[in-house]
Parts: C-alpha cells; sequence; structure tokens
C-alpha cells in the first residue's frame, strides 16, 4: 500500500500512497488506462480505508520523507465524494513531520478543506486548454503560507504560462510523456520553463525521462 521511489521511478518523492484511486478525467496518455486491459476497473474510483489503517503500522516511513498521495488516479476530482477526501486530510495531519504531496487536474476541489502545513498542494499543466487555468486556481484555492506547485508533466505543447500567477508558485516539476514511443517536447520548452522559474527564485526538479542534459532536482524550502 505504500509503494517506494526513487530513480527511474517518481524521483521527487519517497513513496506512493493510494488510500483514494481511480480517475474520470481520461487524458489521452494515462498510463493507467493503458494497464486497464490487465487490470479492469482500475479507473474506477475506489476508497480503501484498510490503507489508512495499515499505514498506523508503517515503520519504514523516516520522519521528513514524502508520501505522493494518489499516484493511481485523482483523489480531488468532481467525482470523489468529500467523506473520502476528509479522511485522508485527518490522516496526514496526524504526521505532521512526513510531507504529504497532492496533485490534481482539479485545484478548485483544495478550496475550503482544513489543510495542514506538511501537505503541498500541486497541479499539472500540460500546455494544453484542458489544463490552461490550473494554475489561477491552485493559487486561488491555497493559502499562500503553503507549498504550491506545478507539474509540468506530461508536457504536450508549449505552456503559456502568466506571470502574475506563476511568480506566486514554490515549486515546478517539469517532465515528459513516458509512454513508448511518445515524442520528447523540445529542449526549448524546459528552457522556457526554467529561465521563468530562476526569475521569481522558484526551485526546480526536471525528470530524468526529458531527457533534459542538465541535472535540475532542487526540492522548495519548507515553510514556517
Ligand atoms: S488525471 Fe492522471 S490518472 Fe486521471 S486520466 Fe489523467 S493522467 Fe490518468
Amino acid at each position: 500500500m505504500l509503494n517506494k521511489q526513487g530513480p527511474g521511478k517518481i524521483d521527487w518523492t519517497d513513496w506512493t500512497w493510494n488510500p483514494v484511486s481511480g480517475c474520470l478525467h481520461g487524458c489521452e496518455y494515462c498510463y493507467m488506462r493503458r494497464m486497464e486491459k490487465r487490470f479492469p476497473g482500475i479507473m474506477e474510483p475506489k476508497f480503501r480505508p484498510e490503507y489508512l489503517e495499515k499505514f498506523k503500522q508503517v515503520r519504514k516511513v523516516k520522519p521528513s520523507d514524502k508520501i505522493f498521495v494518489g499516484s493511481s488516479g485523482d483523489m480531488w476530482g468532481k467525482w470523489v465524494p468529500g467523506k473520502w477526501i476528509g479522511e485522508v486530510l485527518n490522516e496526514c495531519a496526524l504526521r505532521p513531520r512526513i510531507i504529504f504531496q497532492f496533485l490534481t487536474k482539479n485545484p478548485s476541489n483544495y478550496h475550503g478543506w482544513a489543510l495542514s502545513e506538511n501537505m503541498w498542494f500541486g497541479t499539472t499543466d500540460d500546455g494544453t486548454s484542458r489544463t490552461e487555468n490550473n494554475i489561477f486556481e491552485l493559487i486561488r484555492s491555497v493559502y499562500p503560507h503553503m507549498i504550491r506547485f506545478v507539474s509540468f508533466e506530461p508536457l504536450i505543447k508549449k505552456p503559456l504560462l502568466n506571470l502574475t500567477t506563476f511568480k506566486h508558485l514554490d515549486w515546478i516539476i517539469i517532465g515528459a510523456d513516458s509512454t513508448r514511443g511518445a515524442k520528447k517536447p523540445p529542449m526549448e520548452w524546459a528552457e522556457y520553463l526554467i529561465a521563468t522559474a530562476r526569475n521569481f527564485n522558484i526551485p526546480v526538479w526536471v525528470k530524468d525521462n526529458y531527457g533534459y542534459p542538465d541535472r535540475i532536482k532542487e526540492f522548495p524550502e519548507v515553510k514556517k
């Protein structure tokens, strides 16, 4: 229920954890959708309260480890019952020394929850019109004293950045579509994002799947 991550996997976190899984967004590049033939039903929204229970006994997670919650779906999707989200947030708030990282294509759903400072809130911008308001919604929905980040992965088009919202970000991740045979995004798109982030002192993490020549692996400073 907790899966170790690192180089060759999701390298910006230590673990993934999926008490809520499944997704109805229907992105064409979704790795889960490709697995659906082998594992029918994996895209159906599911809640696993037993994962919350088991988490209480997990000794292998160190304080200050990072856990990406919801790598197998979108736990902030419009279809997800509030009770599921509330139970996961309660569990995370009980462990203030661990960092819980959330990522969604529906960042307006962060609004209105009791969020704790050991949680990082992210949204995806893949450069397409589907995600064009996501940064604005993220900034609007999460308090500025919390970590707000954007995953530009997989970059499908060059993102159109609105600097008045971009400058409020605490971290960006840049990555490519990992589907076998997928076209690699141009280096120029990554260079544009890195240069813009540098202008605002925003830390950058470039995933190995982009093939970018420089190794850039920076984390945000935890806000106090
Ligand atoms: S949001 Fe993520 S899990 Fe959902 S369809 Fe898109 S890629 Fe798949």
